[in-house]
């Protein structure tokens, strides 16, 4: 008799769907006989610039303690974020990307018997580790795409455990105010942890950093951040938290002890002094957002103001076709389709030529689905 594995899994777990990363360039490459230098990827909101030089050579350098494990405490990592936030390395955790910190709190803080409150729209990652767990997730309707903080605050009961708050969230784009971060605080108490997922934090105009003067004043927010996006280093897998030392004490205990390796702690180490990456990252990110913002505008199509490194368009009901065209020209855009979004494609900022060929192919694409604009 063969025994049915799927049924053995936890309930949490026989229930999930997979994460969908975007489609890798080798993939539609592969798929359509095409070029793989000829293909623009606009579908993981990475960094268009390529990595940082400095970030590169510390990475090389690294590459001749391979035989070693890693520093498990993360300790020059650690150091120079400290400094660099005004915190202390205890309060720190690093994480194998910030998903893995994400799932890490979600182990740590809650289980079968626990809700999670988050925003409908929000980062998948969310609901996925709260299933995972078997806690019972709670998905506050959005407003204006954006999270619905009084009502979230409100969806508090006491079996509430975390809140996970995305600001600027992905896939949407949607950002609060300082001012509304905090009143939303100020309206959790403070058994409840709120974790707040900076991840593209770097891009806000207003300034990174600004939420770190909360941690004192609430000693239940953890505060997430990554060097995926506006840093460059996606594919070394390097995310941290900011939290009391407390908190850092349990996140530090679960993490697997060599979750971060020796070359990202190196390279993520490094890029830190490469203020001008930074500061390029922004501005490309920023000229790019403008470019595709009047870029949709001229084809007439609808979209969701973003504050982050990525925009959430409207392309009509046929989404999906849309998206094939566009593969079928070479450019890799995310269908978000199982975020409850059908009508809408999240583009990523890329370099202007890859913006322009994006534009380009949409146009395109429009027309062979619908003969121009959706609502045409
Ligand atoms: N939070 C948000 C809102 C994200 O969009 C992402 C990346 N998709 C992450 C966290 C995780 O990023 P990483 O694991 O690369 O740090």
């Amino acid at each position: 008799m063969s025994i049915d594995y799927q049924a053995l899994a936890v309930p949490g777990v026989q229930a999930l769907s997979p994460y969908q990363p975007g489609k890798p360039i080798e993939e539609l490459a592969r798929e359509l006989g095409l070029d793989p230098a000829g293909i623009v990827k606009l579908a993981s909101n990475e960094n268009p610039l390529g990595p940082s030089q400095v970030a590169l050579e510390a990475a090389q350098q690294a590459l001749s303690e391979l035989c070693r494990y890693p520093d498990g405490n993360g300790f020059r990592l650690k150091t120079r974020l400290a400094a660099r936030l005004g915190v202390t390395a205890s309060q720190l955790t690093l994480g194998n990307g910030s998903n893995d910190i994400l799932e890490v709190i979600a182990r740590c803080f809650a289980d079968a018997g626990s809700e999670v409150v988050y925003s409908q729209y929000a980062f998948a990652v969310y609901p996925l580790v709260t299933q995972a767990i078997g806690a019972r997730g709670v998905c506050v309707p959005a407003r204006d795409w954006g999270h619905d903080l009084e009502a979230m605050a409100a969806a508090v009961t006491e079996r509430t455990k975390l809140i996970f708050v995305a600001n600027p969230n992905n896939p949407t784009g949607t950002v609060h105010s300082l001012s509304a971060v905090e009143a939303f605080l100020e309206q959790v108490p403070e058994r409840v942890l709120v974790v707040l997922d900076e991840a593209y934090c770097e891009y806000l105009t207003e300034g990174e950093g600004d939420s770190l003067q909360w941690l004192t004043r609430f000693p239940n927010l953890i505060i997430t951040r990554t060097f995926s996006k506006a840093w460059g280093l996606a594919a070394l897998r390097v995310g941290y938290s900011i939290s009391s030392e407390a908190i850092a004490d349990i996140l530090n205990r679960v993490r697997q002890p060599f979750n971060v390796d020796t070359i990202a702690l190196s390279a993520a180490a490094a890029v830190l002094d490469d203020e001008d990456y930074l500061q390029r990252s922004r501005a490309v990110n920023q000229a790019g957002m403008t470019q595709l913002d009047q870029g949709f505008e001229a084809l007439e199509l609808t979209f969701i103001p973003s504050a982050g490194n990525f925009i959430a368009v409207d392309v009509g009901e046929k989404a999906g076709e849309v998206y094939q065209q566009l593969l079928a020209r070479g450019v890799i855009v995310r269908p978000i389709a199982g975020y409850g979004m059908p009508n809408h494609l999240r583009v990523s900022i890329g370099l202007p030529e890859e913006n322009r060929r994006l534009l380009d192919a949409l146009a395109v694409a429009l027309d062979e689905v619908y003969q121009g604009a959706p609502g045409a």
